[in-house]
């Protein structure tokens, strides 16, 4: 019996957890957390439906919240086994699940003092110290290697873009004198991005679990470099801030790398950037240790192997510096986190920023329905901040070109080496609408037998 079963990113994109049985053996892929709506949250609460204490072994494709979240929870309900993921992976979790659990206290904290719960008492979903054990159970492996769970199962993590270090897993399972291949695609990032390395290869297998986050979309084919130069030549011009709200992984250091990119090569005037959000900089602290991981070589570049490398980068870990920035004059760039305006230091920039005609505010990447910075995307001229209104004087533009996503385009063209069809293909990790037209796009393309799992479905393979 081999069975697979699918407790998360089944009809949408977070909480990835596909559960893989044997007769003796059982792996969970990916254990990420529900985000989002309230409902989808709420299933983070509900006890895991497998016994975390019969998981042998764990393996994670990369450190986005959604696909390593829920460790620290199933590590305290009794998970004992290794966490297998890449070195980068391991270094970004040990960051984002610190800080997630340090959110999770502060916000319990703050819930029961001003008593805004409607529980007994507020909870976080975990505890720093859950966090740290579920860190110690983090296995580092290299790409490429084969490494054995148990003796019917063994896997390797194959390079999928995306952000530092994110995998695909080749996985093969040997049951009742059979052996099969199922590969999990894992978010596959876009091509030609200099600090990932380029989707890998695909093997040929007889399952196919591909994820469809953009399943159903093309990205615009404007360059970011273009769109880049402009902006800075315009705030230099106007002598404004420019002010990039930007998650703290990933996007904050394709943004600085690009930026010192444009600099070096005198595209852009010489202008002063600011990072303004202390997990982003730790988060650039683990791109410029792996640089290796990157496509590109920022040694031979003539820098350090950092992307931070850049005489006018300035860095703003403390609250007082960040404070500080406040009174800053234009020309400049500041960058800061949340990316989507859903809370951290950003707020603060925009009360200060938003108001003023000169400067301009540049949304990088995807906004969720109902976050603050969809409605600035939407063109609000007022928003509210903290319970206070906030006029929206500034220039605000979407840059459309800096996607962690593949598109449906770009999905298909890795799945190109595939040459033998898989017995079938499941379509996960992604909106409904999204995963219908991928598992369209897949039908027509090649032909293949797919199906779109629900939370929760468990299919005999
Ligand atoms: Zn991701």
């Amino acid at each position: 019996m081999i069975q697979l079963s699918f407790h998360g990113a089944a009809g949408t994109v977070t909480g990835s957890k596909y559960l893989l049985r044997t007769d003796d053996s059982a792996v969970l892929i990916d254990c990420g957390v529900f985000q989002g709506r309230r409902q989808l949250r709420q299933l983070n609460w509900d006890p895991p439906p497998f016994d975390p204490a019969e998981i042998s072994g764990i393996i994670l494709t990369h450190a986005h919240i959604d696909h390593i979240g829920y460790l620290p929870r199933l590590a305290k309900q009794g998970f004992r086994g290794k966490a297998y993921c890449t070195a980068p992976t391991a270094d970004l979790a040990v960051i984002s699940l610190l800080d997630s659990a340090h959110i999770q206290e502060e916000d319990a904290d703050f819930r029961n003092r001003k008593k805004l719960t409607h529980h007994k008492k507020a909870l976080p979903l975990f505890t720093k110290a859950d966090a740290e054990t579920a860190i110690n159970q983090m296995h580092p492996v290299p790409y490429d290697d084969w490494v054995s769970i148990t003796d019917n199962v063994r896997f390797r993590m194959r390079p999928a873009g995306h952000i530092l270090g994110a995998a695909s897993v080749e996985l093969e399972v040997a049951d009742k004198g059979r052996t099969i291949q199922i590969l999990f695609s894992g978010d596959i990032g876009r091509y030609g991005n200099p600090l990932t390395r380029d989707p890998g290869e695909p093997s040929n297998c007889d399952y196919l679990i591909c994820e469809s986050t953009y399943g159903g979309r093309l990205h615009a084919p404007e360059d970011p470099r273009s769109v880049f130069i402009d902006l800075v030549r315009e705030i230099v011009e106007r002598e404004g801030i420019l002010l990039i709200p930007a998650f703290a992984v990933g996007r904050t250091q394709q943004i600085t790398y690009l930026i010192n990119e444009l600099t070096r090569h005198d595209l852009i005037p010489p202008i002063d950037v600011h990072i303004d959000s202390p997990m982003a900089i730790s988060v650039t602290g683990t791109y410029c240790k792996f640089h290796d991981y990157h496509a590109i070589d920022l040694k031979q570049m003539g820098g350090h192997g950092c992307v931070l490398e850049g005489k006018r980068v300035f860095l703003h870990r403390s609250r007082q510096s960040s404070m500080e920035l406040n009174r800053l004059k234009g020309p400049s760039i500041v960058l800061s986190a949340s990316g989507m305006l859903t809370g951290g230091r950003i707020l603060h920039h925009l009360i200060h920023r938003l108001p003023g005609p000169n400067n301009i505010v540049a949304l990088a990447g995807f906004m969720a329905e109902g976050t603050l910075g969809r409605r600035l995307a939407d063109g609000a001229t007022e928003i509210r901040i903290h319970k206070r209104p906030v006029e929206v004087g500034a220039k605000v533009v979407v840059m459309q070109g800096l996607s962690g996503h593949a598109d449906f385009h770009e999905l298909l063209h890795w799945l190109e080496p595939i040459t033998n069809a898989p017995s079938r293909v499941f379509v996960t990790h992604g909106e409904k609408q999204q995963s219908e037209a991928m598992a369209q796009h897949i039908k027509e393309e090649r032909g293949w037998d797919c199906h779109i799992p629900t939370l929760h479905e468990t299919v005999e393979l």
